[in-house]
């Protein structure tokens, strides 16, 4: 089959590689037909995680069954899903508490509790950014489509990841209606955080990045565009705010957070929500962290240690989660408000591409090229 492969940092190529297929009886075969690229698969594309070369990628994926092992009981061959990018058992201790995100069964490290597809350090699944996929656990882990799924796929697709992820920050900041929000981040998890805002009702969500395109998009949602090029985002915050900061904050950034200058300051998103949220206000943060970073700037962040500022966050009674987002835990509730037409995550899409294109898509991506806020590769067209 066709699949995009991590050849190297910057080095995605689209190879021939051995036909995913059943390995074991609880496993279901998919056949791709959209594969998102994620802001996250940047992080490996640009180096600077450990993945293995020769690693299939892409761990945002729908397509249809065409197989499923003996012993699957519920999913049936024709039935178009949608798979979280998590992979997980249901029946572990995090998994029966609904922490899919956090399985103790999927990851053979003992030191790491979940799995994912083609992602590193997550297990040694192959991503479906490629014709087919292999889902373990398919009774648990695929999420069934209603009969618009072909019609709505470019919404569906984001149920895989970016939108529960989205949705997941503004329930780790604790979003409740009439909130004021603040999202760092308009890449495509910011700006589902800034529309699962929106939806829980808050009352005033601003979003911070300096990228036009992606900050008319958040216009686009109702949302405050706050261009962190032209001056402090924090001061930007609390004028709207009247100096108060906002009920809530929510990371979408991540590690390789940088300056206008291009700088990379691993801590620089996380002290200024400190910064730009209330006292006693929440902050959720889904914008990946890594417990090693050898391409980092300074000698802590290679050890993931970042200077964060404790002392105010202590000071302001300020409350933090964390983490992957538990997809199970969202995808469900999302999918049937995109069904009913409450929801359109594809707002986003700008890009619908063939599986050949990925070097192609991948680079423009990574540059944050004018236009491209979010890529779909189409499997077999
Ligand atoms: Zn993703
Ligand atoms: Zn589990």
């Amino acid at each position: 089959m066709k699949a995009v492969v991590y050849n190297g940092p910057r080095d995605m190529q689209v190879k021939n590689v051995p036909d995913a297929k059943i390995e074991r009886p609880t496993d279901v075969l998919v056949r791709i037909t959209s594969t998102n690229i994620c802001g996250s698969d940047l992080h490996m594309y640009e180096g600077r995680t450990d993945l293995e070369q020769g690693k299939v990628v892409g761990h945002e994926n729908l397509g249809e069954v065409i197989e499923v092992g003996p012993a699957v009981d519920r999913i049936k061959v024709g039935d178009m899903v949608c798979l979280p990018f998590n992979i997980a058992c249901g029946f572990c201790e995090n998994c029966t508490k609904g922490l899919t995100g956090f399985c103790l069964t999927t990851n053979p490290d003992p030191k790491m509790a979940g799995a994912a597809y083609g992602y590193a350090d997550m297990g040694p699944y192959n991503g479906g950014q490629a014709e087919y996929l292999r889902v373990p656990y398919g009774d648990f882990n695929c999420l069934v489509l209603p009969e618009d799924a072909r019609e709505k796929e470019d919404d569906y697709v984001m149920l895989s990841d970016i939108f529960p992820t989205g949705w997941h920050s503004t329930e780790l900041a604790g979003v409740q209606p009439g909130d004021s929000v603040v999202i760092y981040g308009a890449g495509p998890v910011g700006l589902m955080a800034a529309y699962s805002a929106s939806i829980k009702g808050a009352s005033k969500i601003m979003v911070v990045d300096r990228l036009p395109d992606r900050l008319r998009l958040a216009e686009s949602i109702g949302a405050i565009a706050i261009d962190d090029s032209k001056s402090s985002p924090v001061e930007q915050v609390l004028a709207a705010t009247q100096g108060k900061g906002a009920d809530r904050g929510c990371e979408c950034v991540g590690f390789q957070a940088h300056d206008t200058q291009g700088h990379e300051h691993p801590n620089m998103t996380l002290n200024n929500l400190v910064q730009s949220v209330k006292a006693t206000g929440g902050i959720g943060v889904v914008g990946v962290f890594v417990p090693q970073d050898p391409g980092a700037p300074d000698q802590e962040s290679k050890q993931g240690a970042i200077n964060f500022d404790f002392g105010t966050f202590f000071f302001k009674g300020q409350s933090m989660g964390t983490g992957q987002a538990n997809v199970k835990a969202y995808n469900r509730q999302l999918r049937d408000l995109i069904h009913v037409g409450k929801a359109k995550p594809s707002f986003i899409v700008s890009h619908h591409l063939p599986l050949d294109h990925a070097t192609d898509a991948y680079q423009h991506f990574d540059a944050r090229d004018e236009g491209w806020t979010k890529v779909i590769l189409k499997t077999g067209k």
